[in-house]
This record gives structure tokens, sequence and C-alpha cells, in this order.
């Protein structure tokens, strides 16, 4: 039987849930941002899938390897279970920005939305694109889906932000928004 279609959340890594960190490939160095935890905590209450996806563009550049990226990536499932929330799954990009032939997962490339909603169940037209950057939010857009940008990177590159994106302030708020767009309290 096919399971029915349900939104999810889809949210940027460096930069939206941990400290962005450039190149990011010890353990060690993982930090959860403030609000992160409690953001995720309250979707999982909810029932909303929480997806992560990430640009990790340093596997492609030779910084490091997909090893050091699952240790990292270990370390912030085990930081967010400690604070009692789970990311429900993970996607990334390991390609460098210039690959050749190009990639369809590098964001703002569809990719790894679209795989994501395949093996989850997702309804990406009802789903949340939450990120510090647009290229974190842009794929929502022509999927149907809401983005809500964090912070103001974004406007200090000069780039010009579609009406259908919310600007927020924190992760917390953009957790807060989706809850109550969903109909939650
Ligand atoms: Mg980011
Ligand atoms: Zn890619």
């Amino acid at each position: 039987m096919p399971q029915p279609l349900r939104p999810a959340v889809f949210l940027d890594r460096d930069g939206t849930l941990i400290e962005d960190r450039n190149y990011l490939s010890r353990p060690d160095d993982v930090a959860l941002l403030p609000g992160a935890a409690d953001a995720v905590g309250w979707l999982n209450r909810a029932g909303v899938p929480v997806i992560v996806v990430t640009n990790q563009s340093g596997i492609g550049r030779g910084y490091f390897g997909e090893r050091e990226y699952e240790a990292v990536a270990d370390r912030i499932d085990a930081l967010f279970r400690e604070a009692g929330a789970r990311l429900d799954a993970c996607y990334f990009c390991p390609h460098a920005p210039d690959s050749s032939p190009a990639c369809n997962c590098r964001k703002p490339r569809p990719g790894l939305f679209l795989r994501a909603a395949r093996e989850h169940s997702i309804e990406l037209g009802n789903s949340y694109f939450i990120g510090d950057r647009l290229r974190d939010v842009l794929p929502g857009v022509p999927l149907g889906g809401s983005g809500f940008l964090i912070g103001s990177a974004a406007v200090a590159e000069n780039l010009e932000i579609p009406a259908s994106i919310t600007r927020v302030d924190s992760v917390r708020e953009a957790a807060e928004r989706v809850l109550a767009a969903l109909g939650f309290d």
C-alpha cells in the first residue's frame, strides 16, 4: 500500500541548525545554534518529518571525505538526541559547484528534495523550506512549498528575495510559523 503523502520540514544544516564553520569536518567542532533543538523537538512532537538537506562541497573540493562527513553527522544526531530532539533524515550533496557534468543535487537544484520526497512519502507542495541562504529556500518556490529565510545573509548579498519567501529572525521563529500554518498552537 502506498503511504499517504504528508508535509515535511526541510532544514539547511550549517548556519541554520549548527554554527557555520567553513568546511566543517571534525565532530569536536560541531555546535548547535541556539533554538535549534527546541525547533526540531517541537516539529518532532507535532509529527512533522524533519529532513536536513546540506551542500557539502568540501568533499568535492577534496578538503575532507565522506567518512569525515558521516562522523560529523553522527555527532549532530547525538547532540540533538541529548537535547530530546530527532533529525529524521539527512541528505547531502558532495559535489563542488563547478563539477562537470553539473550534479542535480547541489542546492538550489531540486535533486535531494525530490529524492527525500520519494523516500519519505512527502508532499513537496505542502512542505516548508528553511535556511540561512536563499539557495536553501528557493527550491521550494517552483515545488509550491513555503520558504522561511533566516537572518540577513541573503539581504547582505543583495539578492532579490521572491515575495513567497518569508524572512524570520531565527530557526525557532521559522518552526513556530510552520506549526501555526499546520494548525498547531
Ligand atoms: Mg547555511
Ligand atoms: Zn551534488
